[in-house]
């Protein structure tokens, strides 16, 4: 394996050198004003980023997962109903953990390339008279498929159904590198991680509560120590963690928020939706399908590429690590074996997606598929060419 590629997995992405040196910290005091002078600016720049001007923002020592628990745990009782649908392995994982801690979930099962069925869930809200369902857990970007769903719709839902249900968001591989808004489609807990769209080592969780969700700590009952937001915010409130935090990793994020707001959301986002739009033209190039059903769930940060009948896609991802030393995404779960994934976010250029398209290529012909040397390369090309980057803006 090579050091020197860049990895085309939907997360970890790709650690900017100067990230990199910003996670690289000599020791300061964790409970002093030189903590805070990181702390309260990370979680500034972390509110910007969700688009929202009343989060509260909590980051955890952890990785999403840790979000995901952090958010059911603070506001939740066992017993409780929740809603959600399953169309892939983060869906599902989410849904098993509800499971575990003994929240009763109404599981809509959804086929594996499909977004979120909104439609469906303002007729289980409306006919939910009493309002047993206490929350609406939606995965934003399913990484295992590479689809988006629209959480607009699902607010929508839930408005339409006038139900009070909160609704929590997992944007883990969607946040900071696809169009998010906290505020604007009235998400209750938004749960990400460092490893993706921050372009930071996996080890934080981070974590939005709405007002509404902060207020539902107070009566949510199920265990928490490690993720109780309430010791966490006593402890913001002393330029402190309730434990000890892991400082560098704060550090970096700082400087990834400013890195990200200094591109500008708006040209963050158009820079993932053109890699991707590139990569989906590859895909097309090549004759095979993405796993996303239809264009409006393309997830401009991963795509999850069907190959023919019989071939095991777990093959190219075995075979590019070990003859070109280039990382891919395997398929998960119902998928495992049906796609291989690119990932396209994070620290990454249209000209660092052609040579992820490249290597696609020399495994699939390698491993004998029909596929023209240079046929999703040029498709790309094409694109990129007709389609230029964004000027960045200057930094002043
Ligand atoms: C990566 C990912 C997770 C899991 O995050 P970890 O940091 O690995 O715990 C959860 N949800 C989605 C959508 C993801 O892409």
């Amino acid at each position: 394996m090579s050091f020197q590629n860049p990895v085309f997995i939907p997360g970890p992405t790709n650690i900017p050198e100067s990230l990199r040196k910003a996670c690289d910290m000599p020791t300061i005091d964790h409970r002093s004003p030189l903590f805070g002078q990181i702390l309260h600016p990370a979680r500034a720049s972390v509110q910007k980023i969700l688009k929202s001007k009343c989060a509260e923002v909590f980051i955890f020592p952890s990785s999403g997962t840790g979000g995901w628990e952090t958010a059911l745990t603070n506001t939740l009782s066992a017993g409780d109903k929740v809603l959600a649908a399953r169309n892939g392995m983060f869906s599902h994982r989410w849904i098993d953990m509800c499971q575990r801690h003994g929240l009763n979930v109404k599981i809509v099962e959804t086929p594996w390339g499909q977004g979120l069925p909104a439609d469906h869930y303002e007729e289980i809200l409306t006919a939910d008279a009493n309002h047993e369902i206490k929350a609406v857990i939606a995965t934003h970007n399913e990484t295992a498929t590479g689809v988006k769903s629209d959480i607009a719709a699902v607010r929508k839902a839930l408005n339409a159904a006038k139900h009070p249900a909160m609704l929590f968001v997992d944007g883990v591989s969607s946040i900071a590198s696809m169009d998010f808004r906290f505020d604007e489609w009235g998400v209750d807990v938004a749960v990400t991680g460092s490893q993706k769209g921050f372009m930071l080592p996996a080890g934080l969780a981070i974590v939005g509560f709405s007002k509404k969700a902060m207020e539902a700590t107070k009566t949510g009952t199920l265990p928490r120590t490690f993720f109780d937001v309430h010791d966490m915010a006593k402890g913001y409130a002393n330029n402190a963690y309730p434990y000890t935090p892991a400082v560098g990793l704060m550090n970096g994020l700082n400087q990834a928020c400013d890195m990200l707001l200094r591109e500008g959301l708006e040209n963050v986002f158009a820079r993932h939706y053109r890699i991707a739009e590139g990569v989906r033209a590859a895909v097309s190039a090549w004759g095979l399908e993405l796993c996303a059903a239809n264009p409006s769930v393309y997830s401009d940060t991963v795509s999850a590429i069907r190959t023919p009948d019989g071939f095991d896609a777990t093959d190219i991802v075995t075979h590019a690590a070990e003859k070109y030393g280039v990382a891919f995404g395997v398929g998960l779960g119902e998928v495992a074996g049906k796609v291989f994934r690119i990932g396209h976010l994070g620290s990454l250029t249209d000209v660092m997606a052609l040579s992820g398209i490249a290597t696609a290529e020399m495994c699939m012909a390698d491993l004998g598929l029909n596929i023209q040397l240079g046929s999703g390369v040029t498709a790309a090309q094409e694109y990129y060419r007709g389609h230029p980057a964004v000027a960045q803006k200057d930094a002043a």
